[in-house]
């Protein structure tokens, strides 16, 4: 003990993810977010990959009983302000989080991870009903991508119809439960357009194009921060505001690592 008055406690955040070896995406992206922006992260562990800047070489699910421990582990003595969920592979896992989340007592941010940049599934196909059934209902925030948007509501959504279409998209997904919605059109060409949207309000967030491939993390990244910023005690709009901009600068910053994709810049 030293005579040092204790520090007041960074506000804390718990993501329920898989790991990437490689340290661009998953836990590892969660963690550095939460990092930078001056929140505690702590982590449940549902999924292991092998994986670099060229794809996913291998993936584990974690034992189920081993998921419930580290977030029993957690909750009960550390306590959690905000929660966020990255890759939970399978339809068990899913069920498994779910209940988990059903009882938290903090904002639920859920990044409904499908297939990464480099075409490897991290959720199996029979997964999705259960994440729509049981995940979305106990979501403060959902935020998927394009190609997340057509497996949860079967709406493609067109560069020429890309307002119509994700508006479309978000009241499908708000019907299955979550307060919010955000449609993350990062993927059509031109200004990477989101749309946020509780079905009372709607704020369109328009951010400039950084022509740098290398984006490997982009999402979790998104979504870690949006967790932040509702353990900082902001209410969603703000939070994703701020989100946003931290991924921009993290996305021009990212830089070569390996031989294929590398990671956007937690540090920028
Ligand atoms: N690996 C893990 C463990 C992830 O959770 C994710 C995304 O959430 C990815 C890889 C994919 O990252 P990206 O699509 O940004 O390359």
């Amino acid at each position: 003990m030293t005579g040092t008055p204790p520090a007041v406690a960074p506000p804390r955040v718990l993501t329920i993810a898989g790991s990437d070896s490689g340290g661009g995406a998953g836990i590892q992206a969660d963690l550095k977010t939460m990092l930078a922006l001056g929140a505690h992260g702590m982590s449940v562990l549902t999924a292991v990959t092998a994986q670099n800047s060229l794809g996913v070489q291998g993936a584990w699910s974690l034992p189920l009983d081993a998921v419930r421990a580290q977030y029993r582990s957690v909750v009960d003595d550390i306590g959690v302000q905000a929660l966020k969920t990255g890759m939970l592979a399978d339809p068990d896992m899913v069920v498994t989080v779910a209940e988990l989340l059903a009882e938290a007592q903090a904002p639920v941010v859920v990044d409904p991870v499908s297939v990464s940049k480099h075409g490897d599934r991290l959720l199996a196909d029979d997964a999705i009903d259960a994440v729509r059934d049981r995940l979305l209902p106990v979501a403060t925030v959902v935020t998927p991508n394009l190609d997340e948007v057509a497996e949860l509501t079967g709406v493609a959504v067109e560069a020429a119809t890309a307002e119509a279409d994700m508006r479309r998209a978000a009241e499908r997904l708000l019907a299955y439960g979550p307060r919010w919605v955000l449609i993350k059109g990062g993927h059509l060409p031109g200004e990477a357009v989101d749309l946020l949207t509780d079905g009372a309000s709607e704020h369109w967030l328009r951010s400039p194009r950084h022509n740098n491939a290398h984006t490997h993390g982009t999402g979790c990244t998104l979504a870690s921060a949006v967790a932040v910023g509702l353990a900082q005690g902001l209410g969603v709009p703000e939070a994703v505001r701020r989100a946003k901009e931290y991924v921009t600068g993290a996305i021009a910053a990212g830089f070569a690592l390996g031989a294929g994709i590398g990671p956007v810049d937690h540090g920028w």
